[in-house]
């Protein structure tokens, strides 16, 4: 073969050697977002764990990250090229973030647009929900409650109870996002599957009752989330988004009396009891700013 030859072929392979890594690449583009809550968390069973004032705090927080970087780490050996992490427990201050790797972006805080699903939008191509419990209408479940266990009794979406699990699915839904996995006790595995489907399951616990629970080691824990989280992703074609039907109808039942009278000064609020009222929102979007103004507004907010 003469030189001349050679070097063009050696050209033409180049050329179609880039081309193929461009389209490799771009095919294998995978977004992942992860919500990291606390109380499915093993070993978390009461407020001991669960925030600054509590005893175990510090090393539930350890706990809670390794948890979270055990999805990480799993989602990325399954091919994820981006990983966001929202922190979407109590203060949002609870992981740390320093034994994240460097490419990761966490959420982190209060208020926040889309709440627990914070940094959710249509790029992201997979969801997947850790340390999650079970909602405030469940007869079991350790922690149970929805959004905020002090004044919150109940969340329905257009009939359907709610769970922070199906709630923040209908939000990932909105963007065309399938939710593929949580973690949490078997109550919150199994309500969020009732709803949205047969999602993979990682059972850190066992609910004994709202105070207790026969828990796995952190160890075990950081284990059997890894494989669920591959196992997850390498079926994610399976998995649908979570769309229930707009426009999204909420009632929220309360555990005091007067929020619901204010409230129903709006005329966007209808009052349904003494304790609940109704609204309509236009999509799941609305539907989360309007719950997160609900939590966060107190005429007394400083700064
Ligand atoms: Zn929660």
């Amino acid at each position: 073969m003469q030189r001349s030859t050679l070097v063009l072929l050696a050209l033409a392979l180049a050329l179609v050697f880039t081309g193929t890594m461009r389209t490799d690449t771009q095919a294998r583009k995978l977004k992942v977002h992860i919500s990291v809550d606390m109380e499915g968390v093993a070993g978390a069973v009461t407020g001991d764990q669960l925030g600054p004032a509590g005893f175990e705090y510090g090393r539930f927080r350890e706990f809670m990250t390794r948890e979270a970087v055990a999805a990480v780490t799993a989602a990325k050996e399954a091919g994820a090229t981006e990983v966001v992490v929202a922190d979407a427990h109590g203060n949002g201050e609870n992981l740390l973030i320093e034994q994240f790797p460097p490419d990761v972006r966490i959420v982190r805080s209060w208020p926040r647009p889309l709440s627990m699903m914070g940094g959710v939008d249509q790029t992201v191509d997979a969801a997947i929900f850790i340390g999650y419990h079970a909602s405030t209408s469940n007869t079991t479940g350790v922690r149970a409650h929805t959004f905020s266990s002090a004044t919150l009794t109940r969340v329905t979406l257009d009939g359907v109870e709610m769970t922070e699990g199906s709630w923040n699915a209908a939000i990932a839904g909105h963007f065309g996002v399938p939710v593929v996995m949580i973690s949490g006790d078997d109550a919150a595995i199994a309500e969020v599957r009732k709803v949205i489907g047969n999602v993979e399951g990682a059972e850190t616990k066992k609910s004994l009752g709202f105070h207790s629970a026969l828990t796995m080691t952190p160890q075990a824990a950081v284990e059997v989330i890894g494989q669920r989280v591959k196992t997850a992703l390498g079926r994610r074609g399976e998995f649908k988004a979570y769309r229930p039907a707009g426009p999204a109808t909420v009632e929220v039942s309360f555990k005091h009396y007067r929020p619901v009278e204010v409230l129903a000064y709006l005329p966007m609020f209808e009052r349904t009891s003494s304790h609940s009222i109704r609204f309509k929102a236009r999509d799941m979007v609305e539907a989360s700013a309007i719950m997160e103004f609900i939590g966060e507004y107190q005429p007394d907010l400083t700064p």
